[in-house]
């Protein structure tokens, strides 16, 4: 059965020089790159939700500027040009990076990491140190991550991320600067910096493909479903290929087993009950030991069960039509440090009633862990059509068809592979495959990307958890950029 096997190259402090100039070549020739963060902490929960996009913005600086990013993940996706259209060579680097000024790092995070297959004896004893804030000597000229963020900058590629406000200002902590006070000019700085444009695949995810959630792992697996059936039903389909790593280079390669086939036959012989937090939210306060099932591929078959039954149609389509955002935060005990798994954004969509009322229907279950909530509501408009649905569901329905022959041995051995290392290259590669595919089903052709912003509606915008409106990345008449900035622009546009 058709399985993507991603290699992710494991850079650290032996190997980094090594593998320097291949990871330069990666950015340079790329059409767009991604990037993730995993990171040492994020400090009060309730501030980094703070309904005023001010504060907000403040408290992830505050952030920012005590914790440290522990890896980076670059995910660079250059489309082939001698192949079919949306075929990307896609290289995938896990950097693990040891920050040498102080920072907090909190006990949650070092548990969930853990849990997740982080190894804090090699990122101390291999992590490629780097320095936080404004330059200090030559550390932005050698070979060091302060000096490969600079030649992100200067390849002037679109920058995707997943839920990234808290990743950009983190990167511009950590690899660029000291950040502004001011939201307005850190978003004038980041315009200067990624002239080809910051695009979100959460925000992407959520009005562009309108999926039934958001989070990182449920988007991806979404659009490879999708995709899946794309190469049975249209000319039109993302392809990815990845490099052919010499038999030197194993040591550092990390490869994750992903099924491009629903695991669907398994659902239908055994009723799997799955745990409704993880499946709203991707993340579930019993961590790996809840009793109910937190298998994404279980979770999006039993989406699609629901779009393929007349009566829960309605719903369903309440469901995605009718916005009914809940935002909730919680008191950090136990919430991951991530920023993507849903740590900070909590969202519940849902509308039970035909009027159009919101409601949150978990809330009893999420009582107990949720300290306080804040609620904001944004009921929109009706978003997609009968057609739209009718095609999906038939595709599913084929789709469906198809997955029953699955390897069970197989797909078990892959489902572990999957769910046990937790890596920002990975994710980094799950958020560019987003966009890859969102950009295929919103143009025609990707090929003109000279033409003007690559995908215009979701150009320069990043997710704001909780809110309608996204945070446009620009330089207002009333902001103006910041002086470190500015001088480090000199460094990014000067000679190398
Ligand atoms: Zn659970």
């Amino acid at each position: 059965m058709s399985c993507l096997r991603v290699p992710v190259v494991d850079v650290q402090n032996d190997n980094f020089r090594e593998l320097w100039p291949s990871v330069l070549l990666a950015v340079k020739c790329c059409s767009f790159v991604a990037l993730d963060t995993e990171l040492s902490g994020l400090g009060a929960r309730k501030s980094l939700l703070n309904q005023c996009i001010e504060e907000r913005y403040k408290a992830i600086c505050s952030a920012a500027r005590t914790r440290s990013i522990l890896s980076l993940g670059i995910a660079c996706f250059r489309e082939i040009p001698d192949k079919a259209e949306h075929t990307y060579l896609s290289q995938i680097y896990n950097l693990t990076l040891l920050c040498m000024d102080e920072y907090v790092i909190e006990p949650q995070s070092v548990q969930f990491l853990v849990q997740h297959g982080f190894d804090f004896n090699r990122q101390y004893s291999q992590g490629i140190p780097y320095h936080k804030g404004n330059d200090k000597g030559e550390e932005s000229h050698g070979r060091s991550p302060r000096s490969l963020f600079l030649e992100i900058l200067r390849a002037q590629k679109p920058l995707i991320l997943h839920n990234g406000l808290i990743d950009l200002a983190f990167l511009y902590q950590c690899f660029y600067a000291q950040l502004p006070d001011n939201l307005g000019t850190f978003t004038a700085d980041l315009s200067e910096m990624f002239p080809a444009g910051i695009y979100d695949t959460k925000y992407a995810s959520e009005f562009e493909t309108r999926f039934v959630a958001s989070y990182l792992e449920y988007a991806y697996k979404k659009c490879k479903r999708e995709n899946c059936k794309r190469m049975d039903t249209s000319s039109k389909y993302l392809s990815i290929e990845f490099c052919n790593y010499p038999a030197s280079m194993s040591a550092h390669i990390d490869y994750r087993y992903c099924s491009l086939t629903a695991g669907s036959s398994k659902a239908d012989k055994e009723a799997v009950l799955l745990c409704e937090t993880f499946s709203a939210y991707g993340w579930c306060p019993q961590g790996q030991n809840c009793a109910q099932s937190h298998n994404i591929d279980l979770i999006i078959d039993e989406d699609e069960k629901g779009e393929n039954q007349k009566k829960r149609r309605h719903r369903r389509k309440r469901k995605q039509n009718v916005k009914a955002v809940a935002e909730v935060f919680l008191e950090q005990d136990g919430s991951p440090p991530e920023k993507q798994n849903c740590a900070i954004t909590q969202e519940l969509f849902t509308a039970e009633s035909n009027e159009g009322l919101c409601s949150i229907p978990k809330e009893n279950e999420l009582e107990s862990t949720i300290a306080t909530m804040e609620g904001e509501w944004d009921c929109s408009g009706d978003h997609g059509t009968d057609s739209e649905r009718m095609q999906e569901e038939a595709a599913a329905t084929a789709a469906k068809g198809k997955s029953a022959d699955t390897d069970q041995e197989g797909e078990e051995r892959v489902k572990r592979g999957e769910g046990g290392i937790h890596r920002a290259g990975f994710d980094a590669f799950m958020t560019g495959y987003i966009m890859a595919y969102v950009c295929m089903l919103k143009q025609g052709t990707s090929r003109d990307a000279e033409a003007g912003p690559w995908l215009p509606d979701c150009h320069n915008k990043v997710y704001l958890s909780g809110k309608a409106v996204p945070l446009q990345i620009v330089k207002s008449m009333f902001s103006k950029s910041s002086k470190a900035h500015s001088q480090k622009l000199k460094l990014v546009q000067g000679p190398a």
